[in-house]
């Protein structure tokens, strides 16, 4: 499927000089939606995948429909003071501002085979930070999902030792 027509370019959003892809005429629309999502089933099951991340807050959009269509679970990657347990954190650098990132040190698992998903990948702060977090709980990343990767950044560099599976790229 021809993902493009769905994605609207946004310019100088949500600051000046940023070409903001926004997916949401794709998960608008019922069949593109679950056309890319079973395409990430596919790639994650190929992976051997037994748990599925994804960053917050768009990662959840499109990681937890892959993680319900695999029946197996789905570990949030939120910004810091939203989990209420005992947390790893991790803190980075966003294409646009810093942030930082926790997840629940409970959620991975030594041996855990993860395929991390998120909706774009721009510089790859994002990722690094869910990856480090995945690792230093023990789990293995077997994969990374995106609907759009932003080529320019070169965020591929930073990730190659990583199977990538990606849509569309700008
Ligand atoms: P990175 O950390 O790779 O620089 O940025 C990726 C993260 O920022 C993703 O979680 C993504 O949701 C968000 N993001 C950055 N730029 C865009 C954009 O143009 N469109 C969308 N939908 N998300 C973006």
């Amino acid at each position: 499927m021809d993902y493009s027509k769905y994605i609207k370019n946004v310019p100088n959003f949500p600051v000046e000089g940023i070409q903001f892809k926004d997916i949401t005429p794709l998960i608008g629309d019922g069949q593109a939606f679950k056309a890319c999502i079973d395409e990430f089933v596919d790639f994650a099951k190929e992976k051997q995948a037994n748990k599925i991340v994804g960053p917050d807050a768009r990662g959840f959009i499109v990681g937890a429909p892959v993680a319900y269509a695999m029946a197996i679970p789905f570990v949030p990657i939120r910004k810091p003071g939203k989990l209420p347990r005992e947390t790893y954190s991790y803190d980075y650098d966003l294409e646009y501002g810093s942030n930082s990132l926790s997840m629940h040190k409970d959620a991975i698992v030594k041996g855990d085979k993860v395929v991390i998903m998120d909706d774009l990948l721009a510089t790859g702060g994002t990722l690094e930070a869910t990856i480090k977090l995945v690792e230093e709980a023990g789990g293995q990343v077997v994969g990374l999902g995106f609907i759009i990767e932003l080529v320019d950044l070169n965020a591929r560099n930073k990730l190659d030792k990583y199977p990538i599976k990606v849509l569309l790229k700008y």
